[in-house]
């Protein structure tokens, strides 16, 4: 689990559109929650206060509006997720428990992603923690009441 939250800056980098800002390069699957044609590319975030802008490649940019969760600091009147990598919230673990008996199919992912580099929690989540932890935490919260 040491390996989590490695994500670095990219020789590839490129600033951000709309506020010129390098942000770290964080891959397409962190994006594809949000939207769903995002097949492939290096995609970066943006973690400028007051810019719109959550990911980008190029030109091409997902804005706090078009996330479905809070992500980072931005767009503060969605739900906050518990994984903020990966978007899930607290209803889709407890959903995903209820339909998995017991066993997290979500956790399973999310260990599986932080074991291939897919995580960038240092980045995404305000406490800059792994969100694993999290995860957990809520899961045995869900599974007690
Ligand atoms: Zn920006």
């Amino acid at each position: 689990m040491s390996s989590c939250c490695s994500t670095d800056l990219d020789a590839n980098a490129q600033p951000c559109a709309q506020c010129g800002t390098t942000g770290p390069v964080v891959g397409h699957e962190i994006v594809q929650p949000h939207r769903s044609d995002v097949d492939g590319g290096n995609w970066q975030h943006c973690s400028t206060l007051g810019c719109p802008v959550v990911y980008y490649l190029d030109t091409d940019v997902v804005t706090a509006d078009h996330v479905r969760t809070q992500v980072g600091h931005k767009a503060l009147d969605k739900p906050t997720p518990v994984c903020f990598c990966f978007s899930h919230t607290r209803d889709d673990l407890a959903t995903d428990l209820a339909a998995s008996a017991g066993v997290s199919s979500i956790k399973l992912a999310i260990k599986a992603a932080v074991a291939d580099g897919f995580c960038a929690c240092e980045h995404l989540n305000p406490t800059k923690k792994c969100c694993l932890a999290d995860v957990h935490r809520t899961l045995k919260s869900i599974a007690a009441t």
